[in-house]
């Protein structure tokens, strides 16, 4: 069978691959999800990451050899964070933080080629879901982990600061938890996904604090996340917090956050960092989309083949009006 590889930065090549055998469930992969993380790996800017790699970590599969829990022909969303089980964050459950974590498509091979084996625990069967929304799972799960860790309650202020697809994975969650909900980005394609969560989605103007105080009443929101990654967006949502508030960074730049300690003191801010997620996320978002709670069907934008990844997948990158592009992998062979 044909895998796709990236051997470097922007350098693709179709490697010719043994179906794989050993330990593990037989599936083929049916969707996989194009992420910021993969972009930063095909422009070279990912620090995690080493080439050559087979990317492909937003994965959806059909079950081909039945096991004691999975019938042949069952879809499932796939939790693609490998974790020790030993280390001291396994053994406390913080599973997503584990000190060996390897994350299928970043520090060892993804979804793009037909067939993987995958450990049976890293399945989630869906009976009713499709392919291309379980291929969102775990987007949604790094977007449910950041809520998580904000801690909020029913009508507590929340901005969730960026509307890329982890952005709107937060603001998604949050607002199925009723959260007074508004969004910020700079972007006016993606203030136009926030609008399909609030009629709150704010462009940040000369001055954000204005603007968002205007968003709640004269307040500052309790909770803010921090969903861009921007150096600049990262400093500015630390002012957004409320005093005895909490700001969360699911975003991720390369670099030092740097913060006035008198006036952390002084708001008694909470800072939190949220990095993946757990088993038990996965099972949560499973069940959100299961009772039909969130619907995030509509981040899909764009469609493509395996095939038409290494020529197209430079212009979806950063792309206006470009959510979330999937690759088909029906007709890998
Ligand atoms: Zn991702
Ligand atoms: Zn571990």
């Amino acid at each position: 069978m044909r895998a796709l590889l990236l051997h470097a930065p922007g350098k693709w090549g179709w490697e010719e691959l043994q179906e794989p055998d050993g330990d593990g469930v037989l599936v083929r992969v049916q969707q996989v999800g194009i992420c910021g993380t993969d972009y930063q790996a095909i422009r070279g800017r990912q620090p995690f990451f080493t080439y050559p790699r087979r990317l492909g970590h937003e994965i959806s599969v059909q079950v081909l050899e039945s096991t004691s829990d999975l019938a042949q022909g069952t879809y499932c969303a796939v939790n693609p964070y490998m974790f020790c089980a030993n280390c001291q964050a396994c053994k406390r459950g913080d599973t997503n933080c584990c000190y060996e974590l390897r994350v299928l498509g970043i520090h060892q091979d993804g979804a793009f080629t037909r067939l993987m084996r995958l450990p049976a625990f890293s399945l989630h069967p869906s009976a009713s879901l499709p392919p291309t929304v379980l291929a969102l799972v775990e987007p949604l799960v790094v977007g449910y982990h950041a809520v998580k860790r904000a801690r909020i309650s029913a009508r507590d202020q929340v901005l969730v600061v960026g509307q890329g697809p982890i952005g709107l994975a937060c603001a998604l969650v949050a607002k199925a938890l009723g959260a007074d909900l508004a969004v910020m980005d700079i972007r006016e394609d993606r203030r136009r996904s926030g609008l399909r969560l609030t009629e709150r989605a704010l462009a940040p103007g000369e001055n954000p604090e204005i603007v968002v105080r205007e968003a709640f009443d004269g307040d500052l929101p309790v909770t803010v996340i921090e969903a861009t990654g921007n150096r600049a967006a990262v400093h500015q949502s630390y002012q957004l917090v409320a005093s005895g508030g909490t700001l969360v960074f699911v975003g991720l730049y390369v670099g030092n956050f740097e913060f006035d300690d008198p006036d952390f003191h002084r708001r008694e801010l909470t800072l939190r960092a949220s990095r993946n997620g757990t088993h038990d996320d996965f099972c949560a978002v499973m069940s959100l989309l299961e009772n039909g709670t969130i619907d995030p069907s509509w981040f899909i934008t764009d469609q493509i083949s395996l095939n038409e990844v290494p020529d197209r997948i430079g212009s979806l990158d950063g792309a206006r009006g470009c959510i979330k592009a999937m690759v088909d992998m029906s007709a890998a062979c």
